[in-house]
């Protein structure tokens, strides 16, 4: 069966796991400094704070961006259920704005209205579908006047670039960016994550947040009377400074995403050969289209979609990923719109407010796109759909 998505690993990437382990520090050495200070170099960003996973990122960065009781985050409703969710962490609301139909990122017109609807919004995050880039100048220019701050989810982004040849997570229309380095995202570190962000104060947040709170660094500390003794710090003393969290990712995953990530170039190259092929094939197809068709040259190509008539097959999509699967190929769908899901209804959401949302969710399906995928596997995808699609 060939999966939708999959990692890729060499001997060099287990070489670097091992030398770790055979280092001595396993966690809160120096691999994680090195993988952070690697990934920002290339997206050309001040800070980076590596942490256990996409959503630990999501959850601290809403934290940081003042998310709280009494104020919303505002996500796009084509998304994984984590970019929501860190909005309900934080104590806030959240509200969706919905997205347009052919770059399947948020609209900023449908984000324009949901700002005029919370007025309380603390947080925008876009998401960069499949790996595509949002409008970013246009959502910035929102938040900016509705007083909100940027968190870019690039969980499907990295690599991927603007218009203006910067790399997403530069964090140049945003106050942070973060990236997941789960095994089918653009590189793996088994588990991981990471927030960009040029700001100093909120990079000081952060790893203090990522840590259970205490001081880092060369923060203040608050209680003098505690922590000196004859004007000098007492040398077991440190200070809970406000509740944080034990997101702290390990240098055996730090060093197996440092490895991966010098080959990330050379996995863009691999993904977009492959959806050039792709998108040769299913251009003209009336039953069978791709889900985005603009700034093929600037995603990262996270995922291949595919917006199938099911209707117009007499087919159900379920009945469609049957018979790709009796013949080896495996899809999957991205994603069940958030606001459908059970928690999101009980408080208040409404699918029907996202109609483009609706209307994608209905015919995408996401077929396999891979660093490991051959040419003769992609051939038979090709042709597999294909003869699926076929008027009988
Ligand atoms: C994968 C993903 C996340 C969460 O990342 P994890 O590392 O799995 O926690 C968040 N947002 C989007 C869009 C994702 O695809």
């Amino acid at each position: 069966m060939i999966p939708y998505g999959k990692h890729h690993i060499e001997e060099d990437d287990i070489a670097a796991v091992v030398d770790v382990l055979r280092s001595g520090l396993l966690t809160q050495g120096p691999a994680v400094e090195s993988f952070e200070r690697a990934v920002a170099e290339y997206v050309g960003v001040k800070h980076a704070v590596a942490v256990s996973s996409g959503t630990a990122a999501l959850h601290l960065a809403a934290l940081a961006a003042g998310v709280g009781p009494g104020t919303t985050l505002i996500t796009s409703p084509i998304t994984f259920v984590a970019s929501a969710n860190a909005g309900l962490y934080a104590g806030g609301k959240v509200a969706f704005a919905d997205i347009d139909p052919d770059s399947i990122n948020m609209s900023p017109a449908a984000l324009e209205a949901s700002l005029g609807a919370n007025p309380d919004t603390k947080a925008i995050v876009p998401v960069h579908f499949a790996g595509l880039p949002c409008d970013m100048p246009a959502i910035k220019s929102l938040a900016d006047k509705a007083g909100a701050v940027v968190i870019e989810d690039a969980a499907h982004a990295l690599g991927a670039t603007y218009p203006d040849g910067t790399r997403v997570g530069c964090c140049g229309h945003s106050l942070m960016t973060i990236f997941s380095f789960h095994p089918v995202k653009a590189i793996a570190a088994g588990e991981g994550g990471m927030v960009t962000t040029n700001d100093d104060a909120v990079y000081r947040r952060l790893i203090r947040l990522r840590s259970h709170g205490i001081n880092k660094l060369d923060d203040p500390l608050l209680l003098k009377d505690q922590a000196y003794a004859d004007g000098i710090q007492n040398p077991w003393y440190y200070e809970m400074q406000e509740l944080g969290f034990h997101y702290r990712i390990t240098d055996i995953q730090c060093a197996l995403g440092l490895s991966q990530f010098g080959k990330l170039d050379a996995f863009l190259d691999r993904r977009r050969a492959l959806v050039r092929r792709y998108d040769a094939a299913f251009g003209g197809n009336v039953h069978c289209r791709p889900a985005q068709i603009c700034g093929r040259d600037a995603s990262a190509h996270h995922l291949y979609v595919l917006r199938v008539r099911f209707d117009d097959l007499a087919t159900t999509r379920s009945a469609f990923m049957a018979s790709l699967r009796a013949q080896g190929v495996g899809s999957q769908v991205h994603y069940i719109p958030v606001p459908s899901h059970p928690v999101y209804r009980a408080l208040g959401a409404d699918p029907a407010a996202c109609p483009n949302a609706t209307s994608y969710y209905s015919q995408a399906l996401s077929i396999p796109l891979f660093v490991d995928l051959t040419d003769a596997e992609q051939r038979h995808v090709i042709e597999t759909i294909t003869n699926l699609v076929k008027p009988k």
